[in-house]
Order: structure tokens, then C-alpha cells, then sequence
């Protein structure tokens, strides 16, 4: 059984810019899951904001692995109902992979706790990524020590995330600016994965080594069980082994 894989895009800018248009004319979406598709044991679709219940209705999320985040302009539009649903998901034990201006979105900041602010410069500079662990299954087939792209946005530390479970990649910038470019945690029994690069603007998601992030990323990330959302009680009388009252505190 293939992965499944739900790439979710805000898919503004790219109704609006035209220089987005021309670097993805049908969506950043639909780019990064042509890319994850080119793996046989991955099966993407993609969801956008203006669908209704943004397309993260439950049946679609009960049906995903994992779902990848791209969002920037409407944060603030993003049904706090749906983000609800998606964060009970990862808890369950669903994968997420969030991309880029996704830092600030509702999801990300509630699942990390904390404000994930940061640094940041639009100038199309040289960005260079560092593998901090080559052996990480997400770093896998990448040549060499680094990768780099040659334009994007710069972000740069502080980084306001909690402290990782892992840092896989670390950039530098043109610039001189360096950030924490793709961490790992766990919440629940759900595995999350932040990739900085994706600035709307450059053909990002077109590069063959991100491309091959992202799929590394989400096999990463598939779910290894579903653990049950609920806090039942567990009557005296369905113990495994039979418990001896001691003293007046047992009932
Ligand atoms: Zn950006």
C-alpha cells in the first residue's frame, strides 16, 4: 500500500502574483505533489484553503499519512475547527511536514507551544544548507555535505521553536545569517518535520535535491500505529489481576 500524502497549499499568491504564476502556474500544491508522486510508494493529493472545510474534511484526514503544510497570507483564515481536527490527527499519530512561511501558521505554533518568530531578508541570496546528521533518513541521497539554492528568502535565528528533537539541516545565507532549517519533534504519537525553503517567488520546489527532502521526509514521517485520542476509565472489575483493597482510600 502506497503512502498516502495530502500536500496542502493556501494557494493565494498564486491566484495574485505573477511572477508565483509563472514559477507554478497551477499551484505550489500541485508542483510538490507531482514531486512526491514520482516515488511509487508514495500516493499525494493535494488540498487548498478555498475548498470547503479547507479539503481537511475528516474523511480526508482519517485517509492521510501524512500532510504537508504550506500557508503565508491567511494564517488568520484557517478554521480554528480544522486545526482542531488536523492537531488530534498528529496526535494520533499522523505525520506533518510543514514548509517554510508555514512557521507561523495556526497548526505549527499550537503543536510547538511557542511563537516560532524569526528573522528574514527578500533579496534573492545564495542559500546553502548544511546536513547536520548524513545518516538521517530524511538527508538521504543528497551528494556531498551541503546543497544549496541559488535564490531564496532569507530566515535567520532566532528561530522562537522549542529545542528540536533533531536538527537535519542547518542554512547559511548570503547574507550571514544562519537558522535552523529542518527540525524534527514529536507530538503524541505524531512525527513533524519543519523545511524552511519555499519562498513563493523562486522556482524552489522545482529543485531536484528539495524534491528529494520532501519524499524522504514524508516516508519519515508515516504514522507507526494510530494511538486513540479518549481518557477511559478502567473499572476495578476489568483489571487484569485482581486487586486487594488496602486501607480507607480504595473504593
Ligand atoms: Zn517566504
Amino acid at each position: 500500500m502506497p503512502l498516502k500524502v495530502t500536500v496542502w497549499g493556501e494557494n493565494k499568491h498564486e491566484k495574485t502574483n505573477k511572477d508565483v504564476q509563472k514559477i507554478y502556474p497551477k499551484g505550489m500544491h500541485t508542483v510538490i505533489a507531482d514531486a512526491l508522486n514520482k516515488d511509487k510508494e508514495i500516493k499525494a493529493i493535494t488540498a487548498t484553503l478555498d475548498q470547503a472545510e479547507h479539503g481537511l474534511t475528516q474523511k480526508v484526514l482519517d485517509d492521510t499519512d501524512v500532510l504537508s503544510w504550506w500557508g503565508h497570507a491567511a494564517h488568520g483564515d484557517v478554521k480554528d475547527e480544522i486545526v482542531d481536527r488536523v492537531q488530534k490527527r498528529v496526535l494520533e499519530g499522523m505525520g506533518l511536514i510543514v514548509l517554510h512561511s508555514g512557521h507561523h501558521s495556526k497548526i505549527f505554533k499550537r503543536l510547538l507551544g511557542t511563537s516560532c518568530d524569526l528573522t528574514w531578508r527578500e533579496a534573492g541570496e545564495r542559500e546553502r544548507l548544511w546536513m547536520c546528521n548524513p545518516g538521517h533518513a530524511i538527508a538521504q541521497g543528497i551528494k556531498g555535505t551541503y546543497f544549496e539554492l541559488a535564490e531564496e528568502e532569507m530566515y535567520g535565528e532566532p528561530f522562537g521553536i522549542p529545542n528540536p528533537d533533531e536538527v537535519v539541516f542547518l542554512s547559511w545565507f548570503q547574507g550571514g545569517e544562519a537558522f535552523r532549517s529542518g527540525v524534527t519533534y514529536k507530538r503524541g504519537a505524531g512525527k513533524i518535520f519543519y523545511f524552511r525553503p519555499g519562498h513563493e517567488t523562486y522556482p524552489t520546489y522545482h529543485d531536484a535535491n528539495v524534491q528529494t527532502v520532501l519524499r524522504n521526509a514524508v516516508k519519515w514521517a508515516k504514522p507507526e500505529g494510530r494511538f486513540p485520542a479518549g481518557c477511559p476509565n478502567v473499572p476495578v472489575e476489568k483489571a487484569l489481576e485482581k486487586i486487594v483493597a488496602k486501607g480507607a482510600s480504595v473504593h
